[in-house]
């Protein structure tokens, strides 16, 4: 394994490809290729995939040749999990691994242990194409030319911040290359820091506002209830959290913008992102999605299901067929005039489900439902223990209202079963994960 830490790598690379315009040309290739490829490209890219793991991976040699699994049949395969990758993770590896321009990278790991995985430079090509299509596309804007504020708290960023030998290089390209993104902490969101990011956002006036779904949402509901104004940018971009539909409505009205949200992950990149009519399109040129249902077979657009994800360009490390820890609905066609496929929702991570004894699944968005509207809890989690469980941490604003406790409790007991305990835990701060993600939902029992 190599010494230097994955996303410095990660970064240091990125930032030599910008500066280089040999490369800059290749991804004005990749993003023709995307535009102008013909709808059969994921079959083929499927079918190259599938021919290469067999060839080249080991885990994947004997399983795909012993069952002739081809893009045709792929939905036959065997899904891989975050448990199988950890147990077979040098299986899984190329034997071409050492010219592939390879480096680790890690998942969120929001609910458990990170998940490592390996990437390569045509992935993370692949990737970068895929994000500047989604901003010339959907978002209408170049984002290397638009003044930027980005709300952002990932762990990893931080402690590269603490490493000074890698801090001035870094900052001083950054400052040639990135001159107008401006760079907002949302592990620190104290009521100063938030008076301060008001003042950043009104002095900076950006075009794109970028950020985590929950932290924005804080912000937004600052602005509102002390009565602030705040600039209005041209376009809202969120991600890496469930956006929900009262965090989306107050964010749209205080901000007086439209968001777009973006769903994506360190383990395989971009997904898929929102256009100007509020559909979810999968970028199917990048990575290849299903929803499945318990049996692991594609399920019908409209219904819900798990979602699993097979990356088309990682050669390194192919993740075929991988589990994600999300669900979601797949959608009808747009009428905004992209041909890619839509989701209609993603219904939150699996971990947001609830399960109560017999088997039921409780959507994170029946509880965090009941505490729309109140006015005295500043921020809280539910966090399911075991089956019948729960307790409910709170940063309560004055005095806590009993009788809404009490319903609250009932509306619970109402999913969860009349026998379900629940213990109320008044904290200072919800803790966040790792990445510095509040979850208002999170359950500890395994599905
Ligand atoms: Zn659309």
């Amino acid at each position: 394994m190599m010494d230097i830490p994955s996303q410095v790598y990660v970064s240091a690379r990125k930032i030599y490809r910008k500066l280089t315009s040999k490369n800059l040309g290749l991804r004005e290739v990749l993003y023709e290729q995307i535009i102008n490829d013909s709808p059969a490209r994921t079959n083929s890219y499927l079918s190259a995939l599938l021919e290469y793991a067999t060839a080249h991976i080991p885990y994947y040699k004997n399983l795909i040749s012993s069952h002739s699994y081809n893009s045709s049949n792929f939905s036959e395969l065997p899904i891989l999990t975050k448990s199988i990758i950890r147990e077979n993770f040098d299986n899984l590896k190329s034997d071409e691994l050492a010219s592939r321009g390879y480096y680790f990278n890690s998942s969120g790991g929001s609910t458990g242990k990170p998940l490592q995985v390996i990437q390569d430079a045509e992935y993370e090509e692949w990737r970068e194409a895929t994000e500047l299509f989604f901003y010339r596309q959907f978002l209408d804007i170049e984002p290397v030319a638009t003044s930027q504020v980005i709300l952002w708290g990932s762990q990893t960023d931080i402690q590269q911040q603490t490493k000074k030998k890698n801090l001035t290089t870094r900052q001083k390209l950054l400052n040639i290359i990135q001159p107008q993104k401006t760079f907002l902490n949302s592990f620190k969101m104290t009521k100063k820091d938030l008076h301060e990011y008001v003042d950043a956002i009104n002095h900076k006036k950006p075009k794109l506002i970028k950020s985590y779904a929950g932290s924005l949402y804080q912000l937004a509901k600052f602005v509102k209830e002390n009565n602030l104004s705040i600039h209005s940018p041209k376009r809202i971009h969120t991600s890496a959290e469930t956006l929900r539909q009262f965090m989306r409505e107050l964010i749209e009205e205080v901000f007086n913008c439209k968001i777009y949200d973006f769903y994506g992950s360190r383990e395989v990149g971009a997904i898929a992102g929102e256009c100007a009519k509020g559909k979810m399109h999968i970028f199917n040129f990048n990575n290849h999605l299903e929803v499945v249902d318990k049996n692991n077979k594609p399920v019908q657009p409209g219904e819900e299901g798990r979602i699993l994800i097979t990356t088309l360009h990682n050669y390194s490390m192919p993740l075929i067929r991988y589990e994600i820890g999300d669900t979601g609905i797949l959608g009808k066609p747009c009428n905004c005039g992209s041909k890619l496929p839509t989701l209609e929702k993603i219904t939150g991570r699996v971990k947001d489900h609830f399960l109560t004894r017999e088997g039921t699944l409780i959507d994170g968005g029946y509880f965090t439902r009941q505490f729309y509207f109140r006015n005295w809890i500043d921020e809280f989690q539910v966090l399911q223990t075991e089956f019948e469980k729960i307790d409910i941490y709170y940063v309560p604003i004055g005095q806590p209202v009993e009788d809404e406790m009490a319903e609250i409790c009932d509306k619970i007991k109402q999913a969860m079963g009349e026998k379900c305990e629940i213990k109320w835990h008044q904290v200072e701060e919800v803790p966040r994960t790792p990445q510095g993600k509040l979850l208002y939902t999170r359950s500890l029992v395994e599905n």
